[in-house]
């Protein structure tokens, strides 16, 4: 039987297939590669492209391959995006979501991992931020996050269905390998942004406030290695076959970094001074984000493997240094 997983061609749904070939699973994308890459599709998986609004092209793959669960990416993720176009937010990721789940009901499929997000809890109640605060977002790709959760929750309680969301945090870093790694078009998230500066394509980097009341006025976030995410839904996987109930999780290090940290240590991790220029505030950012993950590292037993920021960009620093251009 195979895992099929949407959104394989995407940066952390890449990252996650290649760990489940190396964890022996057969392997199933599907992807419109409308912000994923070919070049992202492991050469071992069987690919294909199409889009998940689609029910009869998603009820013919399910025909055709032997599914055994399904781990879902496929998803719009862009916060400004999402604010300036939410209807594209709630076709892709609402509709499609239950094209999916239609599909999957009438043939018999009974596990889904699906990708959430810290943004579905918007400002914190309390740090580090736990599964069961409150959650009300503060833009619109949260927003559809937490309403394709609740889709799943009234859908596993009508059908024979579990599911395990994961709600990641600030997701970075490379394939340690550096064979995949992170692209966006446009880009938008803060490391590979400063690494475009030692590439030579930026001349600084904009920090974006530095008026929040934290340490240096910088927001604080958790940044997680994708690998460590993959990891985490290879677990939620097991977990699920193992008969485990329907569950969310966050995933995180438990640990926060100001931007000025993150620009700091790129400069060490480089060699290159990476001039920054101090901004405006940028809508709807939170000042601090962190998580505590102890209920993964309980119930999965997830233990991240890069707790070390050095680290993480040093990942993230040899795929953008081979691939400047992204794929
Ligand atoms: N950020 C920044 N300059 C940039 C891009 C991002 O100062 O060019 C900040 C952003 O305001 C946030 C942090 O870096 O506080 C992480 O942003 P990113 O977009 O990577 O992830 P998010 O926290 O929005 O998921």
């Amino acid at each position: 039987m195979s895992i099929l997983v949407l959104g394989g061609a995407g940066y952390i749904g890449s990252h996650t297939v290649y760990e489940l070939i190396d964890a022996g699973e057969d392997v199933v994308i599907v992807d419109n590669l409308q912000t994923g890459f070919r070049e992202a599709v492991h050469p071992k998986a069987k690919f294909y492209e199409g889009d998940i609004r689609n029910r009869e092209f998603m009820d013919s793959v399910l025909e055709k391959e032997d599914i055994d669960g399904v781990i879902h990416f496929a998803a719009s993720s862009q916060v400004g995006e999402s604010m300036k176009d939410p209807l594209k937010y709630y076709s892709n990721n609402l509709c499609g979501t239950e094209v999916l789940l239609e599909s999957m009901v009438a043939h018999g499929i009974d596990k889904i991992v699906f990708s959430s997000t810290a943004a579905t809890y918007g400002e914190p109640e309390s740090i580090p931020i736990v599964e069961t605060d409150r959650t009300l977002p503060t833009n619109c790709y949260g927003e559809t996050k937490l309403s394709m959760e609740k889709m799943f929750k009234w859908t596993s309680k009508a059908h024979n269905l579990r599911f395990v969301s994961l709600r990641y945090f600030n997701a970075c870093g490379a394939h340690p390998e550096g064979m995949i790694g992170e692209a966006h078009n446009p880009e938008t998230h803060l490391i590979p942004l400063i690494l475009q500066v030692p590439n030579g394509q930026r001349e600084y980097i904009s920090i974006f406030g530095n008026d929040y009341d934290t340490e240096d006025g910088t927001c604080v976030r958790d940044y997680i290695h994708v690998n460590d995410l993959a990891q985490a839904h290879i677990l939620a996987l097991k977990y699920l076959r193992e008969g485990g109930a329907s569950n969310i999780f966050n995933l995180g290090n438990g640990v926060g970094f100001s931007v000025k940290e993150v620009v700091e240590t790129a400069r060490k991790v480089t060699g290159h001074p990476i001039p920054a220029k101090e901004e405006e505030r940028r809508a709807g950012d939170p000042s601090t984000l962190i998580a505590s993950s102890e209920k993964a590292k309980e119930v999965l037993g997830w233990k991240p493997q890069f707790d070390d920021l050095e680290t993480i960009i040093s990942t993230a620093w040899k795929w953008h240094q081979s691939h400047p251009q992204g794929y």
